[in-house]
């Protein structure tokens, strides 16, 4: 064997291609005073209490290893938030597990679930690496197209007709990046009975639940009777507790998964970081208020739903919840790849072409992630206006 045999990269991760929102992103950076609408990443930081907590963990020396599911304090914690919003008991101990964001969570659960063949269905548009994931690990994701004109809802007779003897599991994503929809209770329903009848699990993330607006709430399809068996949910501190750079989110699953998560987690990160852990459990004591963050990403909703749809060719449709806008761009006779590129380069707005989160069906469409201030989305909208007149002429 020579080197380039023996160096050779293995097929799994050879087939995961570099995320786009990633590449506009690193362009952007080379350029100078660009508006970066590209990455889910709040630029408020988390509540004060939180913060002071993991300093006083690193200077109290609590920085060693905990146990491989996480802090039995933070699991408890962790329950009780789930059980008040599910109605349904949840065991810390062996139904929990803590993870290096929701990001390992999900990881984790797709890695100890499936195996090559296994069908995932997916409804687009998605968050990248959910698909990254199943394919890397041999399985096949089957994905269902939502469509702009129903607001991207995900429908279970859309569902149904992906549905093969080989589906393992569904993802779901409600509040859904990139659209920002929810699943509503009557669709989570007969999803349910589908997933009884049809036999697969469901894997629930729902790491938007904390940014749903107008004082709306979304619903979880682990609250049903006889879902809890069969589904994993994901979720985590990023969004409610503006904590992306903690990376500390979990997992809740029947017991025996969750035995062979931990099992796994002990060989990839052993636990996630312990000052994010006690900020964890600062976050969900009761004693923090992270309402006003829910309340900015409203207000920048606003601001942003008003703006786009003042400039002549673009459209946006109203945003439910989380912090992302697929704004339709299709006035500009432009097809989103060569929008998002010729935008950051002519007037530096930096954001991702719709095909990213799903292909072609999504060609018309650019997605916004509002997470800056709105001094710079201002900003970001006149530039965007300037950049459609430019066009025009
Ligand atoms: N799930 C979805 C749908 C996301 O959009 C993100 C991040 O943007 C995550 C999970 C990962 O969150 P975390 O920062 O907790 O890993």
């Amino acid at each position: 064997m020579n080197l380039s045999d023996i160096m050779k990269i293995a097929e799994r991760v050879e087939c995961v291609q570099p995320s786009p929102p990633r590449a506009v992103f690193d362009l952007a950076s080379t350029l100078d005073d660009v508006v970066d609408l590209t990455l889910g990443d709040p630029d408020l930081p988390p509540p004060h209490n939180v913060r002071e907590a993991a300093c006083r963990a690193i200077m109290e020396g609590r920085t060693r290893y905990s146990a491989n599911a996480g802090l039995k304090e933070l699991r408890r914690l962790i329950a009780a938030d789930a059980e008040k919003k599910l109605g349904i008991p949840i065991d810390p101990e062996q139904e929990v597990i803590v993870t290096v964001g929701a990001m390992e969570a999900s990881f984790l659960s797709l890695y100890t679930l499936l195996k090559p063949g296994d069908e995932v269905v997916i409804h687009a548009p998605f968050w990248i690496n959910y698909a990254q994931v199943v394919r890397s690990l041999g399985a096949v994701p089957v994905f269902v197209y939502t469509r702009p004109e129903e607001d991207f809802q995900l429908t279970s007779e859309a569902l149904e007709a992906v549905l093969t003897p080989r589906t393992r599991l569904v993802i779901l994503n409600s509040p859904n990046n990139p659209t920002g929809a929810i699943i509503p209770a009557e669709t989570l329903k007969k999803i349910a009975r589908l997933a009884q009848e049809r036999n697969f699990a469901i894997l629930s993330d729902e790491i938007y639940e904390s940014l749903v607006y107008d004082g709306k709430s979304a619903d979880s399809i682990l609250s049903l009777p006889g879902m809890k068996e069969r589904s994993i949910l994901i979720n985590g501190m990023s969004k409610r507790f503006a904590m992306t750079g903690y990376r500390l989110g979990w997992a809740i699953a029947p017991a025996p998964l969750i035995a062979q998560m931990t099992k796994m987690q002990e060989n990839i990160v052993a636990c996630a970081p312990l000052p994010a852990q006690y900020a964890g459990i600062e976050a969900l004591s009761g004693n923090t208020d992270s309402n006003f963050i829910r309340e900015e990403f409203q207000h920048r909703r606003d601001v942003l739903y008003k703006g786009i749809n003042a400039i002549p060719g673009l459209v946006c449709k109203p945003i439910p919840a989380t912090f992302y806008a697929m704004v339709d761009i299709s006035g500009s006779g432009l097809e989103a790849e060569e929008f998002v590129y010729r935008m950051l380069r002519e007037v530096k707005v930096a954001t991702v072409f719709g095909p990213a989160y799903g292909g072609e069906d999504y060609k018309d469409f650019i997605r916004i992630a509002f997470t800056m201030k709105e001094e710079r989305l201002s900003t970001a909208l006149e530039r965007m206006a300037k950049f459609m007149e430019n066009i025009r002429k």
